[in-house]
């Protein structure tokens, strides 16, 4: 991608581009540059009539009825399959349930469980805040275990696997840097010591390629709200690799997961199938938005998506270089996008006061603390035209010092 590409080179890559139909498909106002997919996917304009439709027929009309005649009780499954088959597993082996921090105290229960002899888990120091919590949350109800972390004990992941280890918890793409890991490769290396892989896959699904049949994972989780597009707080899956089911066993074990709910009966009996990574009662209508995202996924070419993103992230690295190359943004992802996930993320002194700005300006991505501007660029929907927008009105704030009006600093609860 040449550094000073012309507006019209900008205007052929989006004529030229496979997916562009794809964005007419999300409510996105004109003049609002969306880089925050990463965050919360936009809303796809079919979820109005879904939705409506479901509480008026399934919910106003049938009634309890549903559970059965409009396949509530199955939803879990019937879109684990689906979204299972987009990213390299097969039936059966991924369901759609409760959130990710739920979903990765299950897996590493699971897991654990399943290396008994072992009591060591490996993670990252610098992970997503939740994945550690959980894993402290975990490490409190497993007597003897302890954690080792990346950054912390060692300096890669890798070596600090060994006979010792049960689990690893890794993340596909790192939140705040968006660097992308070698899923098979560490896979192989964790199965080489005889220790299981959980992948979180929230900064993957729905957006970088993901096989996990192919990469031989043994768990995954990730959510559904970000690339995915399944609305706010939207369900998080769990997968589990066939030849684990059997011997898996997760201790939220409510009815759902019961090998037949309504016998109603004394004790717990876990069912033989993925189902057993249910926990209780699921909600429906968050189940049915969440389907219109995965279905609009379904349907795109996901190597097109790849390539897309990463020329949508190259040529936003190579503007910003080009442009705001003088005010101290510093690229913390990788330079190289074969790299990286489908996120840009420059360290800043003032990063929070300049995404405020941003946002004033119709530029939506986000910050992390302590100094981390991030911007998600969601192939589907982002346009080569919005990559240079934004570029161009970073480099405004910059210039003028306006990111330094007094009501840029006012901290919110959510950035
Ligand atoms: C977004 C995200 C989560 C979110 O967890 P919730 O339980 O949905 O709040 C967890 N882990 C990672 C790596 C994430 O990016």
């Amino acid at each position: 991608m040449p550094a000073s590409i012309t507006l019209n080179e900008i205007e052929l890559l989006d004529k030229n581009d496979p997916l562009a139909d794809f964005r007419s498909e999300f409510v996105l106002e004109d003049g609002l540059v969306y880089l925050d997919g990463n965050s919360l996917g936009p809303a796809p304009k079919a979820v109005f009539e879904k939705i409506e439709t479901v509480m008026r027929e399934e919910w106003a009309g049938g009634l309890i009825r549903s559970w059965n005649d409009a396949d509530w009780f199955k939803l879990t499954d019937i879109l684990g399959d689906r979204l299972a088959a987009c990213l390299g597993a097969v039936k059966g082996e991924l369901v759609v349930t409760d959130s990710t921090s739920i979903n990765i105290f299950k897996a590493l229960h699971a897991a654990a469980g399943l290396r008994p002899e072992r009591n060591v888990i490996v993670a990252e120091g610098a992970g997503f805040p939740t994945d550690l919590y959980m894993l402290e949350g975990a490490l409190s109800t497993l007597p003897g275990y302890s954690a080792r972390l990346e950054g912390v004990d060692g300096d890669h992941l890798v070596d600090l696997i060994d006979q010792s280890v049960a689990v690893v918890l890794v993340n596909h793409v790192d939140y705040k840097t968006g660097r992308l890991r070698d899923m098979a490769a560490i896979t192989a290396r964790a199965h080489e010591k005889g220790a299981l892989v959980i992948w979180d896959l929230c900064h993957t699904a729905g957006v970088v390629p993901v096989d996990l049949n192919g990469s031989r994972a043994d768990f995954a989780i990730g959510c559904s709200y970000k690339y995915l597009n399944g609305g706010p707080g939207a369900p998080a899956f769990i997968y589990v690799a066939k030849q684990h089911q059997a011997a898996a066993k997760q201790p939220l074990s409510g009815w759902w997961g019961h090998a037949n709910p309504f016998a109603m009966q004394r004790e717990y009996q876990p069912d033989a199938s993925i189902r057993k990574f249910l926990c209780g009662t699921q909600s429906v209508l968050a189940l049915q938005a969440m389907d219109v995202g995965l279905e609009i996924f379904e349907r795109a070419d996901k190597h097109a998506m790849r390539q897309k993103s990463m020329q949508l992230t190259d040529l936003f690295v190579a503007l910003v270089k080009e442009h705001c190359g003088d005010y101290g943004l510093k690229l913390i992802s990788p330079e190289d996008a074969a790299e990286r996930g489908s996120q840009i993320s420059f360290s800043c002194e003032h990063g929070y006061e300049i995404m405020q700005a941003l946002i004033e300006r119709n530029v939506i991505g986000d910050f992390r603390a302590p100094d981390i501007l991030r911007f998600g660029f969601a192939p589907l929907y982002v346009r080569y035209a919005d990559v240079r927008d934004a570029v161009f009105i970073l480099k405004d704030i910059l210039d003028t010092n306006f990111w330094k009006e007094p009501r840029f600093s006012k901290r919110s609860a959510v950035t």
